[in-house]
């Protein structure tokens, strides 16, 4: 069994969290479409969301370069990151030089996708993830299971016996306004030390050369107010050439996400405090790469609102953590192959391919296409297990002559009929370990035709 099928088989194990989840993530999947609804024009949106993103990858040298001339020119400074490694060291550098030790960070997949925390700690310095969700799947030692979501997957009892044993809250008390107000206490001591605020990025503007910050809890700006040294680190593909653009954004991304008209804080960060430093982090670590291929080049205009991950079918019913990678979901199955095509194979195939992914995405990757694309790679590269090329090969030559496949069909059939249950629904069948087989018919839809069309 594939590392996804394991791990989702696990996750379903317990059914009383997988329906909860389902359904958790299914009511912000029906508030989205409250909120889409609300917007007579929200496909010209989208449509212009998505035009603009493809001007910005077929500029993205040039776009890059204004931003950074705009950003030094407003006092930032800039870095660039060929890859993870350098990044984390760019990161250290500027906390070493001010000889910081305490960090706060607000939400931001590329500081997980680069292993920013872990190396941080190695280094002695402590690093506070400030977005609540977060900061407990911090506190658990776990990694987000959703891009906004980040800690979906547990139970509010579950986060009561964490904060019990972690910020000494009341035993079994797990009243949320009494956990989120114990959270908030303990953060405040966390900003108030912070030495230096790092945040994501969700829309870096090539004109002016301003970073946006979009969070609900306020965290973002609550670091970077409070510390003197402000990093922000992004993709290269955050860039938007013009402030104009950003209304676009906006307004698609809260309403995917959450179905919030906006999320609660959208801020525009553009040069440093009096007296502070603002250096932001420009990171590549194998996005040029993924730019270079023109069939999932289009995946690059993703906007990480999560909305393709409360709609699949399959990531609502296999958890976030069995996909393995930082992103999961359908966005996760196209962007995590890019870069370990061997690992990730059985990634593009946790998917019905049923569309509806590529359907809520408000800037139009066509997510189910790249995914089947991706299948079509790895079968031709033959990097499935050899059990499953071995089924594949059989059926590849059953299909493609006539008389196996009318043969093998009518065994089938027979078999379905005559041998015992227990034999049919037995391990080898993980198909119908979880659903009933149809009822077989006593002829093949061939022989059927043959009797019934009438016209010939
Ligand atoms: S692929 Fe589209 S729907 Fe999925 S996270 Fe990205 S922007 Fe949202």
């Amino acid at each position: 069994m594939n590392p996804h099928a394991k791990k989702a088989r696990q996750f379903l194990a317990d059914t009383e969290r997988a329906d909860w989840q389902d359904k958790a993530l299914w009511a912000v999947r029906q508030k989205r479409d409250l909120a889409v609804y609300a917007v007579k024009e929200w496909e010209e949106l989208r449509e212009q969301a998505s035009r603009i993103k493809e001007n910005v990858l077929s500029n993205l040298d040039n776009y890059l370069l204004q931003f950074e001339e705009a950003a030094i020119s407003n006092g930032a400074q800039v870095h660039w990151a060929f890859d993870a490694d350098r990044f984390n060291e760019i990161v250290l550098k500027i906390i070493n030089v001010n000889t910081a030790v305490k960090v706060v960070k607000s939400k931001s997949m590329l500081t997980e996708e680069c292993g920013l925390n872990h190396f941080l700690e190695s280094y002695g310095i402590e690093i506070t993830d400030t977005d609540l969700g977060e900061r407990i799947i911090q506190l658990r030692g776990e990694p987000p299971s959703h891009i906004v979501l980040p800690a979906i997957h547990l139970k509010r009892e579950e986060v009561s016996e964490l904060f019990h044993e972690k910020l000494q809250t009341e035993k079994g008390n797990s009243d949320p306004t009494y956990l989120t107000s114990a959270a908030r206490k303990h953060l405040r001591e966390k900003f108030l030390e912070a030495e230096i605020a790092i945040t994501g990025v969700n829309f870096a503007v090539a004109e002016t050369g301003t970073v946006v910050v979009c969070t609900n809890e306020g965290n973002a700006d609550m670091g970077v107010h409070s510390a003197p040294v402000q990093i922000h680190c992004m993709g290269i593909e955050k860039i938007i050439p013009r402030n104009i653009d950003l209304g676009v954004f906006t307004r698609l991304l809260a309403r995917s996400a959450t179905g919030q008209p906006i999320t609660t804080y959208t801020s525009l960060y553009r040069k440093p405090k009096p007296g502070g430093q603002m250096h932001i982090i420009i990171v590549d670590n194998g996005r040029s790469e993924h730019l270079g291929n023109p069939v999932h080049r289009n995946s690059l205009k993703c906007i990480r609102c999560g909305a393709c991950m409360n709609t699949c079918p399959v990531y609502r019913r296999s958890g976030g953590h069995s996909y393995g990678s930082i992103i999961p979901g359908p966005i996760g199955s196209i962007l995590s192959p890019i870069k370990e095509m061997k690992e990730k194979q059985d990634l593009p195939f946790a998917s019905s391919l049923c569309g509806s992914c590529s359907d809520v995405c408000p800037v139009k990757v066509d997510i189910h296409r790249q995914i089947y694309s991706w299948r079509q790679e790895i079968s031709e590269k033959k990097l499935f297990p050899v059990t499953k090329n071995i089924i594949l090969n059989l059926a590849g030559k059953v299909l493609s002559r006539n008389g196996i496949y009318n043969f093998t069909g009518k065994t089938a059939r027979w078999i379905l009929r005559n041998v015992s249950r227990k034999l049919v629904y037995s391990k080898i069948n993980t198909w119908g370990l979880g659903r009933e087989l149809p009822e077989p018919p006593r002829e093949s839809f061939k022989e059927w035709f043959k009797k019934n069309n009438k016209i010939n």
